[in-house]
């Protein structure tokens, strides 16, 4: 009887400890991360700001906001030093950055900074080359065929394709079912095979250098809503040196955080994180949280925890 008091009061410890020890290393030394935002054709102060609560809000991240002057102003003193941080969340779709500021971002990727290319981040830029192979592959902004091939899943494959024509579109918003294609990775490891997201925008006929190194999740653009027919690949690493490249094409941000749907889908914020930690550190030790959407289920985290 005593040695089964003594072993409980010892369980008991061992988890406080656990449990203490956990949490000091989080609030300790979270991930410094940066949002570089201030112009998009998209509601950037919204989506700016889901950003930085969903990722503070699990604790293991600590987030600066740069915001660039407004479109059309002086940029020339928009210079940012991206040296001090692990993690660089791109919410950008704007005019040229200085050079200064280029150079320092394909510096920051070369040295084997952590990137997120979040949705419209993939838009602007089109004749930088560097940012180009950051992206692997992106949308309007005059792209064509002479950006690099569409590429799309096919046959149980990334197949690219080098036919004319303009690169990036969407249909209609809808929910729609994202596929895993590859399993063993860290930032998909044991999610469902499949899964429903909240209604958001599906990208289509995107198209670059196509330096796509692990396809995560591909979606069927169907014909039917104004999409391409094709299965497309939305959330992916890329190829670029020593950096982490996490490009996630989902997130289109709503009116206002309160109605801000694609963000508030549990899927979006957890993959987010999941890309966050990976991007930043090369694991993800989160756990499979219990209210991941399911493949006929949208579920949603209102407040972004
Ligand atoms: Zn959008």
């Amino acid at each position: 009887m005593k040695h089964l008091l003594m072993k409980k009061i010892c369980n008991y410890l061992f988890i406080m400890f656990g449990v203490f020890f956990a949490c000091s290393a989080c609030a300790k030394n979270p991930i410094r991360t940066l949002i570089l935002t201030g112009q998009n054709n998209h509601n950037w102060p919204v989506s700016s700001v889901a950003i930085k609560q969903i990722l503070e809000n699990s604790a293991q991240f600590q987030v600066d906001i740069i915001s660039s002057p407004a479109k059309g102003e002086d940029l020339s003193s928009f210079i940012v030093d991206f040296s001090p941080y692990s993690l660089v969340v791109v919410d950008y779709n704007g005019d040229a950055w200085p050079e200064e500021t280029r150079n320092n971002f394909v510096q920051y990727a070369q040295k084997g900074g952590g990137i997120i290319i979040y949705h419209a981040a993939d838009n602007p830029f089109p004749d930088w080359k560097a940012y180009s192979e950051i992206c692997a592959l992106g949308g309007w902004e005059g792209r064509d065929e002479n950006f690099g091939p569409y590429v799309y899943w096919q046959d149980n494959a990334l197949v690219k394709d080098w036919s004319p024509g303009p690169g990036g579109s969407h249909g209609k918003q809808r929910e729609y079912v994202l596929s895993v294609r590859n399993t063993d990775h860290p930032i998909v490891k044991g999610l469902p095979m499949q899964w429903l997201h909240a209604q958001d925008e599906l990208y289509d006929r995107m198209r670059g250098p196509g330096n796509i190194k692990d396809i995560l999740y591909t979606a069927y653009s169907e014909k039917e809503t104004g999409g391409s027919g094709r299965e497309e690949p939305l959330v992916f690493t890329v190829d670029y040196g020593k950096a982490r490249i996490f490009h996630i094409m989902l997130g289109h941000a709503g009116e206002t955080l309160e109605k801000n749907t694609a963000m508030q889908c549990a899927g979006f914020q957890e993959l987010l994180l999941r890309g966050a930690e990976w991007a930043a550190t090369g694991k993800v030790t989160r756990k499979v949280p219990v209210d991941f959407p399911t493949a006929d289920r949208v579920v949603m985290r209102m407040d972004y925890k």
